[in-house]
């Protein structure tokens, strides 16, 4: 399968303290090399200004793309500008775009996106939460406009909400997202009245959720959801960061909870999408369960 990235995704430098530094994806790809002999790492391209304005607008284009700082300039308390930034945040974007591209083509099935500045915080104008770009939904619109799709859904389990996937789309019935999420927890959105048109489904967890409980949900409440909106696309925001070990919250998962997950969404994707799904990746902050949890999803999305 399928594995997009660019080393420009190690450029965007948020500092010695920060998360979400490029050390994640250097451990991210030596961890699919190591289990994956023969992987098929794929150099992504760089989105267009015109896949981006898709979802985002002008102004945070020119946030992003034109203040070429010189040193570290904060955004916000947690998200960072740097000298490579912006290639950083066009191949994290474009590898979807690419990954769309292929599985929209009939080419492979299924893709996985091995990127970073992560994106699903990131808004229509407001890069924040780490994100500068929304990664995933600029790779929705691309699957609406480019191939004209009706039904993309968007799965997402990193353990934040992806309040900026959510804002973007909460009021297009062409796609549906679908989010498990700590709460209390950053951004403090995804609660579950927030329905869009229908097409929104928020399942909060408390602080402390193991994997009966998140299977459970993800069982009785979010697949059926699936289902039901039959996609022809299935669009996945990959979140590692409700593994037990991550630092940034108190979710108790083990590796295997995504593998089974990951599996689920296959199922899916082969019952209504023909086999179409991309992932990318977003969160996850502990390097070993990074690692650990990204050989799990992918083992489970080859085979
Ligand atoms: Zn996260």
């Amino acid at each position: 399968m399928p594995v997009f990235s660019h080393a420009a995704c190690l450029d965007h430098d948020t500092g010695p303290d920060h998360a979400e530094r490029p050390q994640r994806l250097v451990a991210v790809i030596e961890a699919l090399r190591a289990a994956f002999p023969d992987l098929d790492l794929r150099q992504a391209p760089a989105a267009t200004r015109g896949q981006l304005l898709r979802v985002h607008d002008e102004t945070l284009l020119q946030t992003v793309l034109e203040s070429q700082p010189t040193g570290r300039i904060p955004l916000d308390a947690d998200t960072v500008l740097s000298p490579g930034s912006a290639q950083a945040a066009l191949y994290a974007a474009g590898a979807g775009v690419a990954a769309v591209d292929l599985v929209c083509n009939g080419e492979l099935r299924r893709a996985f996106c091995a990127v970073r500045p992560p994106g699903h915080h990131a808004t229509a104008d407001i890069a924040m939460g780490f994100c500068l770009f929304n990664n995933i939904a600029v790779a929705a619109a691309h699957a609406l406009e480019r191939y004209g799709l009706m039904r993309v859904s968007i799965v997402d389990f990193d353990v934040h909400h992806g309040n900026g996937t959510q804002a973007i789309f909460e009021q297009e019935p062409r796609v549906q997202y679908l989010s498990s999420h700590q709460l209390p927890l950053f951004p403090d959105t995804g609660l579950r009245r927030e329905r869009g048109v229908g097409n929104i489904v928020n399942i909060p967890l408390a602080p402390g959720t193991g994997s009966t409980r998140f299977c459970e949900a993800w069982r009785e409440r979010i697949l059926p959801e699936i289902d039901a909106f039959a996609p022809q696309l299935v669009l996945v925001s990959a979140g590692f960061d409700a593994h037990r070990l991550d630092p940034l919250a108190q979710l108790e998962l083990e590796a295997e909870d995504f593998a089974w997950l990951t599996r689920e969404l296959v199922v899916l994707a082969d019952r209504h999408a023909e086999g179409r799904l991309v992932s990318m990746l977003e969160g996850g902050y502990d390097l070993q369960a990074l690692r650990e949890c990204t050989v799990a999803h992918l083992q489970a999305l080859a085979s």
